[in-house]
């Protein structure tokens, strides 16, 4: 952790919420809805999900109350902040016949605040920042919502049985990137937060917020509790080496037993902070005089997803699953020079049969160099 930090009352959280709405940021964040934490519009402090907790574990999730009012006292939910730069589904142009006229969408650029990422999530960020902006391709619709973003990230002082931030590299604490950065201090004599700013407009935010200088105790009780929130991860995964693992190891058995479980039914990738894969649809109206075409998440999951040329490229359950993680931890190392997972779990807890990745690879290094006996041609298509 760097210098300079400040102190905030809990009771000033709401101030700073104030702040940011003053100067017209739509503020986005975590709040109880749907039985689950998920990432919505927060109006005051009191939509967070304060005093609430949830059970985590492969397959299975739900929420339950804690002994203390904590206002970050979960980790993370099955929304991730992508919807709000990537929509789930979005228009990208219209056609009209009379007059032949050709109107793409202009994106609008929008004044928002994600409040409360945290740290698996912001290297999220930046991942995606990589795919839609750093291409040669530029994505203007994310381009334009991702420019007036304002990050108010979160330390974690708290972890789920799912997470495996601390092996990736990417959490539980932030390491800059961020506007302003709260680390939440609770026991039962106080209730306050560690305030760090990462940018002139965080700086300039807390300047209307109610605070004090933080002091040594502060910082040292917010280093204690994170650090803490690291060791009592109890799973890991070492995404580098596995690269070079899950790329020699093609025609291991173990795709085919993970394939048995395996439901193809996509929610690891709609969970995924990361997964961007998208497919396009045209519309008519039935007078034939109008045409819209809509850009919608879609997931290497799908059969038709790899359809292409008279065929499905990946027919068989296998062939998807191997592709998702091969891709996820090999390929985007080669594409865009990092790994497509920031350990964040979700895939693990919003999997209906309870797949896990780092089970997955795991068998594989345990038995690294088996080859499948019996793969079949339509993997070679994989
Ligand atoms: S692959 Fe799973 S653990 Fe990794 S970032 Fe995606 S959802 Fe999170
Ligand atoms: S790994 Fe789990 S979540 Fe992903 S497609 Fe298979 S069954 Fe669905």
């Amino acid at each position: 952790m760097s210098h300079n930090r400040m102190r905030m009352a809990r009771g000033d959280l709401g101030a700073l919420i104030a702040a940011l709405s003053d100067r017209g940021y739509r503020i986005l964040g975590p709040t109880v809805g749907d039985g689950a934490i998920i990432y919505d519009e927060l109006e005051s402090d009191t939509d967070l999900p304060v005093g609430w907790g949830e059970d985590q574990s492969p397959g299975a999730y739900r929420l339950v109350r804690r002994q203390d009012q904590a206002v970050f006292g979960f980790t993370l939910g099955p929304h991730t902040w992508k919807k709000f730069l990537y929509p789930a589904e979005e228009r990208l142009f219209q056609v009209t016949l009379e007059g032949m006229s050709f109107q793409p969408e202009a994106p609008a650029g929008v004044k928002q605040a994600f409040f409360g990422v945290r740290a698996c999530e912001r290297q999220a960020l930046s991942i995606l920042d990589r795919v839609f902006l750093e291409n040669e391709h530029v994505d203007s619709g994310y381009a334009a919502r991702r420019r007036d973003t304002f990050i108010v990230a979160v330390n974690c002082t708290t972890s789920s049985p799912a997470c495996f931030c601390a092996s990736m590299g990417t959490g539980p604490e932030h390491r800059g990137d961020f506007d302003l950065c709260l680390t939440e201090l609770l026991t039962p004599k106080r209730h306050d937060f560690l305030v760090e700013a990462g940018s002139a407009v965080g700086e300039a935010i807390m300047k209307e917020v109610p605070h004090c200088e933080a002091d040594e105790a502060d910082v040292a009780q917010a280093e204690k509790q994170i650090e803490a929130t690291a060791k009592e991860m109890s799973r890991s995964m070492d995404g580098d080496n596995a690269a070079q693992l899950l790329s020699r190891n093609l025609e291991h058995p173990r795709w085919h037993e993970v394939a048995d479980r395996c439901l193809s039914c996509a929610n690891c990738t709609m969970v995924c902070p990361t997964c961007f894969c998208s497919t396009v649809e045209d519309t008519t109206d039935l007078t034939g005089d109008h045409a819209e075409r809509w850009r919608r998440w879609d997931s290497c999951f799908n059969q038709d997803f790899s359809y292409a040329a008279g065929g499905h490229a990946r027919s068989s359950t296998m062939s998807r699953y191997r592709q998702w993680l091969t891709h996820k931890l090999s390929g985007w190392h080669e594409q865009f020079g990092t790994s497509g997972c920031v350990g964040c779990g979700r895939c693990i807890t919003w999997c209906p049969v309870g797949i896990d990745l780092t089970e997955e690879v795991a068998a594989i290094r345990a038995a690294d160099g088996a080859v499948a006996a019996t793969s079949k041609a339509e993997d070679c298509h994989a």
